[in-house]
């Protein structure tokens, strides 16, 4: 088995907000509560969660736009928190991410050749012509016509403003990029052709992805596997085909149960869960989704489960297994 092309391990984050009137006291929020997991090359994980959950914040902290209060990241066997500035500047070009507003990320002043091409000025020494090529490859690649080089980001559509985002972060080819909620703000027809472009430039570019969405049913056929975060933990893990026929985890099972099932005469019971998403700033004691189960039980109000594997492919935080060590 070749290495894994990320390695993350017990990835904590805790944000300070200051409080009182003078700004003198401080509350902790755990945005990130010891995450790990591993991605392969090529491979795509999935990570879903309520909004609030840490998605976001993880993902900042892989590209070390955040630093973490604990843990590891390594990437492509480097150890990301150790480099200096300068090779941390380098290493980002192997790295990128596609946010889910493109016109929150595109400079609404320039045009897409310029919007293409601005990676490429920074990192890259080369004429105006081959610059001209690559953004013209770039833009074929994402599906769209060379006039799009013309057109500032408000003449575009949402779909054709995500496409010139996906352009601009393959322009300096990496290896490994962060979606994260790439296709929310997109209109249900729209979300499916980037979906199906992702796919497709993962293919051929034999790309890695961290595909961050708050609906799994977004992910499914994209995801290779899928992690579940619940107020900054992971609770589940496994392969995407195995977290849609056997969710274990309650919380999964109620996500799931929200999403359209594919065949509209299958009996699954929509769960609706108790309450909403408790604070990161006061998580419950115990499992922090007890507040909310369905199938909470004594010990789940006080003892925190661990996560461990049900099996050789399946993590799961849950008291219900426990009977399982
Ligand atoms: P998600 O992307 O899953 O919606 P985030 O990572 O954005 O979640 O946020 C996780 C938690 O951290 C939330 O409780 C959020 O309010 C808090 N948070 C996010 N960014 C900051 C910040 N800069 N300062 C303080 N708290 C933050
Ligand atoms: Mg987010």
């Amino acid at each position: 088995m070749a290495e894994p092309l990320l390695k993350v391990r017990d990835l904590s984050l805790t944000y300070w907000r200051r409080t009182g009137l003078f700004g003198r006291g401080s509350q902790a929020i755990q945005a990130l509560n010891d995450v790990s997991f591993e991605l392969n090359a090529g491979e795509t994980l999935g990570i879903v969660g309520e909004s609030g959950c840490g998605k976001s914040t993880l993902a900042r902290c892989l590209l070390r736009l955040l630093r973490p209060s604990n843990g590891s990241i390594q990437f492509d066997g480097v150890d990301l928190l150790a480099l200096n500035a300068d090779d941390m500047r380098q290493m980002r070009q192997r790295m990128q991410i596609v946010l889910q507003n493109p016109f929150a990320s595109l400079n609404p002043r320039l045009k897409g050749f310029d919007l293409i091409a601005e990676p490429l000025r920074t990192h890259a020494a080369m004429t105006r012509e081959t610059m001209k090529d690559r953004v013209a490859a770039l833009l074929t690649e994402v599906g769209l016509s060379l006039d799009f080089m013309n057109r500032h980001p408000h003449q575009l559509s949402g779909g054709q403003a995500q496409r010139i985002a996906l352009a601009r972060a393959l322009a300096l080819n990496p290896a490994f990029v962060i979606l994260d909620e790439p296709t929310s703000a997109l209109d249900v027809s729209v979300q499916a052709q980037i979906i199906n472009l992702l796919i497709r430039l993962q293919r051929q570019r034999r790309l890695t992805y961290l595909f961050i969405t708050h609906d799994l049913s977004v992910i499914q056929h994209i995801s290779d596997r899928i992690a579940v975060m619940y107020l900054g933990k992971i609770v589940e893990e496994t392969s995407s085909e195995e977290v849609f026929a056997h969710p274990q985890h309650p919380y999964t099972q109620a996500l799931l149960s929200s999403t359209p099932a594919p065949d509209p005469k299958s009996d699954r019971q929509r769960i609706i869960l108790a309450g909403t998403v408790p604070s990161a700033l006061n998580p419950p004691p115990g499992c922090s989704f007890h507040p909310r189960c369905p199938q909470v039980m004594d010990r789940c109000r006080t003892l925190r489960p661990e996560l461990r594997w049900t099996s050789a492919d399946h993590r799961v935080s849950c008291h219900l297994f426990d009977a399982l060590e």
